[in-house]
């Protein structure tokens, strides 16, 4: 629990499990834990549980959360440092799909500097050999122009390259 509280600087203990979170969270439903579950086992010393639970990867950083909360508990963040504490310890993954999708957004700001929709979408496709899935759902978002059809740059992608270093491909 030290490490995840250094490494998250989270002070989770602040929870007092009023579930504002959970009940504004748009994803709770989905989740082996909603987010104030996911604290209680924290709290509770149950760092494997929390690791290998879905809810670490079902978490979109959408901050809803944070923005409810009396006590400031920085979820997304906590999410986010559960995550790299499941890869490093190389627990199973409850949901690949959203592993491949984060390696897919990070590829595209590796080469860019910016995340292309499409080229995400299309990477992702690409890897996991799904090409229909979800098309109606593509054209529709082309159609309302929610997807840029060309990608742009910044002016020296390089630039970011020292924030890839030792990071997983
Ligand atoms: S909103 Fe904050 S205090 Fe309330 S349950 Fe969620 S994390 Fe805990
Ligand atoms: S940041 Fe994650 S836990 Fe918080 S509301 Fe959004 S999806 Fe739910």
């Amino acid at each position: 629990m030290q490490e995840v509280l250094i490494r998250s600087g989270v002070n989770f203990y602040r929870c007092f499990h009023c579930r504002l979170c959970h009940n504004g969270c748009p994803f709770a439903g989905v989740m082996e834990h909603p987010p104030n579950h996911l604290i209680r086992l924290l709290q509770l010393g149950r760092l494997e549980e929390a690791l290998q639970s879905n809810t670490i990867w079902i978490c979109v950083g959408c901050n809803a959360c944070i923005s409810f909360c009396p006590m400031a508990v920085n979820i997304p963040v906590l999410m986010d440092t559960l995550r790299e504490m499941a890869r490093e310890k190389g627990l199973p993954v409850k949901e690949p799909d959203v592993v491949e999708f984060h390696r897919q957004v990070l590829a595209a700001i590796r080469r860019r500097g910016r995340a292309n929709e499409l080229e995400i979408m299309l990477g992702y496709k690409l890897k996991k050999r799904e090409w229909l899935n979800d098309l109606g759902l593509g054209l529709k978002m082309l159609a309302k122009q929610k997807i840029k059809l060309w990608p742009t740059s910044i002016r020296d992608p390089q630039e970011l390259e020292p924030l890839f270093e030792g990071c997983e491909p």
